[in-house]
Parts: C-alpha cells; sequence; structure tokens
C-alpha cells in the first residue's frame, strides 16, 4: 500500500463521522508504538513530524522509518505529515522528501512566535496549497493562534488571545483550498493547558460548531488535544518526576468535537508522558539496568497503550481496511481536475 494522502484518509473518515489521531515521532519506538496499537485496533493513522523532530531524527532516518512502517504493515493506510510547516520552503522540502501531507502554519511568521496579518496567512497558505495539490499532496491550514510552545514553536498564551473567528474561517478556507483546517478554540500546546479541569464554555465548542456548519466540507483539526491523564501524571511523579498538576482536553469534549467535524486530533504530550513514566520506573525500580533495551521496550508498550485507546475513543479503530488507497499522483489529477474542491 502506497502512503496514502491526508485528504483521502480524512474524507474516508467523515463518511463514517470518526476522527484520526496524529500521533507525534522523533524515534524509532514512537514509529513502533504507533503501528504497532494500529495494527491492534486496525485503524488508519496519520504519523505527523514537526520541524523539531525532522533536525533531530534528520530527514532520511525519519522517511526511511517511515517507509519501513509502510512495509510492514501493508494493510494500514498511512499518512505521512509535517506537523507546523513554518515557511513554503519548509513545506516544499517536506514534499520533496515524500511526505504525503503538510501543514502550512501560516498564522504565525516563520520565527514560528510572531502572529502574522490575516493577508499573510492566506498569502502563504494558498501559494503552499498551489505547490502541494500540483504534486496530489494534502495541506492543512491554521486560523486564529494556538496557545502555548513546543519545540520552541508556538505564541504562548493560553489559547484564548486569539480565538479563530468563524467569518475569517470562512474566507480563509476559500481563498486557500487547505484541505484541513486548524482552529484556535483555547486548547494550547504543551503539558500545562489548563488549571482546573475544562469545561466546553472554557474550550469554545460553540464557536467549533458554528464554523463546522458554516465550513461542512472542510476537516476540522484539532491542536493541543492531549488529555493529559493524572494516572500519567501519576506515574512520572511517583518515580521522581517534578510535574505540577495539570488538565488537558477532556476525551469526551473531543468526541464532541468529532460529532461536528474534528476529524484530525494532534496528540503528543500523553505519549511524551507515557514514555518518561515506563522509563523512570524501570529507573526507580531496577537501577542496576543498564541495557537500553530493559527500559525503551516498556517505553514503548507503554504509549503503544495510549495510542490504541485513543484510536478506539475517536473512532478510527477497524476502518483499516475500510479503502484501496490513491495514489498521490492520482490525487495529483483529481485535484488538477477540481474535483477535490471544498467550497
Ligand atoms: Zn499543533
Amino acid at each position: 500500500m502506497p502512503l496514502v494522502s491526508l485528504r483521502q484518509l480524512l474524507d474516508e473518515a467523515a463518511k463514517k463521522n470518526y476522527g484520526v489521531g496524529a500521533f507525534n515521532v522523533n524515534d524509532m519506538e514512537q514509529i513502533q508504538a504507533i503501528m504497532e496499537a494500529a495494527d491492534e485496533t486496525k485503524s488508519p493513522v496519520i504519523i505527523q513530524a514537526s520541524r523539531g523532530a525532522r533536525s533531530y531524527a534528520q530527514d532520511n532516518y525519519l522517511y526511511h522509518l517511515m517507509l519501513a512502517a509502510n512495509e510492514l504493515y501493508p494493510h494500514i493506510p498511512l499518512v505521512m505529515h509535517q506537523d507546523h510547516g513554518n515557511s513554503f520552503e519548509t513545506c516544499v522540502s517536506a514534499i520533496k522528501l515524500g511526505f504525503t501531507s503538510v501543514m502550512m502554519d501560516g498564522s504565525l511568521k516563520a520565527d514560528g512566535k510572531t502572529p502574522t496579518s490575516f493577508e499573510e496567512n492566506v498569502d502563504v497558505t494558498r501559494r503552499v496549497v498551489e505547490y502541494a495539490h500540483e504534486r496530489g499532496v494534502s495541506v492543512e491550514g491554521e486560523i486564529g493562534v494556538l496557545g502555548g510552545i513546543e519545540d520552541g514553536h508556538g505564541a504562548g498564551g493560553t489559547g484564548l488571545e486569539h480565538v479563530t473567528d468563524p467569518d475569517q474561517a470562512v474566507e480563509f478556507a476559500e481563498r486557500t483550498g487547505v484541505d484541513a483546517l486548524a482552529l484556535a478554540i483555547g486548547t494550547s500546546h504543551g503539558a500545562y493547558k489548563f488549571s482546573k479541569k475544562p469545561d466546553g464554555s472554557v474550550l469554545k465548542m460553540d464557536l467549533l460548531i458554528e464554523i463546522h456548519k458554516r465550513l461542512p466540507h472542510t476537516h476540522l483539526v484539532m491542536h493541543g488535544s492531549s488529555s493529559v491523564p493524572k494516572e500519567l501524571q501519576d506515574i512520572v511523579n511517583q518515580y521522581g518526576g517534578k510535574l505540577k498538576e495539570t488538565w488537558g482536553v477532556p476525551v469526551e469534549e473531543i468526541q464532541l468535537g468529532i460529532k461536528n467535524g474534528v476529524r484530525k486530533i494532534n496528540v503528543d504530550t500523553d505519549n511524551r508522558l507515557a514514555i518518561t513514566g515506563a522509563i523512570r520506573k524501570v529507573f526507580a525500580e531496577t537501577p542496576e539496568k543498564f541495557d537500553p533495551r530493559d527500559y525503551l521496550k516498556p517505553a514503548r508498550e507503554a504509549m503503544k497503550k495510549v495510542v490504541a485507546e485513543r484510536m478506539v475513543q475517536f473512532g478510527q479503530a477497524g476502518h483499516a481496511g475500510d479503502y484501496q488507497p490513491i495514489p498521490i499522483s492520482e490525487m495529483a489529477k483529481k485535484y488538477a481536475v477540481g474535483e477535490l474542491v471544498t467550497k
């Protein structure tokens, strides 16, 4: 099975009203954890790499690890997605490497910190869409500015400073032709999202529902959507970690989003916590061990458990075999004849 495009994967998810987790990776063990979870739950998957991940793992290692995943699990539809591309050039380099989907985060300037104007965002995103669609690659844009900082990328803040304006979301989707659209509805990147359990009003779910009504054919994306479960925080802290108490996005709010057009849900922090907790436990309980496999194996297993749980909660479980992948070259033809217009 060739790597599939985000567009096809999310179109299929929309037909059956489920969401698909997009999990971040930096290394082999994380890719293995996701693929094992996908295999076990029979889920289509999105694996994504940030700019930080690409520089940490190096493009060639990362790309060939993804190809290995695809070879080992030919029955799993697999999207390779660039998370938070900061410029036209970053997106082009991802596409040249073989990514089947890119996010152009034009909500921030290329420094990854300073919010842009609406026109700047439209301009850079539209250029990426033109380049990507000619090659059959999907594009996710962002309107509004998310809170927090991760991998040095982000405007900081709580995520409520620049929530998405519905009129702008509609104009942005129409003028850029993006396949998927990330919204700022009060979520933020990193582990410290909320100082108490957030409800639907804190998360501006009403805004998301309104935008979905006005843009029913644009797949919506929730970023910063780790749930930061207390059990995972507790394991880290029980074995010597020092996490402050924090709350993430409750799974039931994500499920409400999925009922209202959310098709891609980005999760990273939960996996980081699972890995770190598992490694700390081995270090604390058996300090005599020094073979990296003694702690990387349980770390991989802990991440797999979280990913498999999310796959079931988001509804993607059981859908891996629903459709045949469309090669990227065929997707390019579909874009060219206007078959995939979302307006
Ligand atoms: Zn994000």
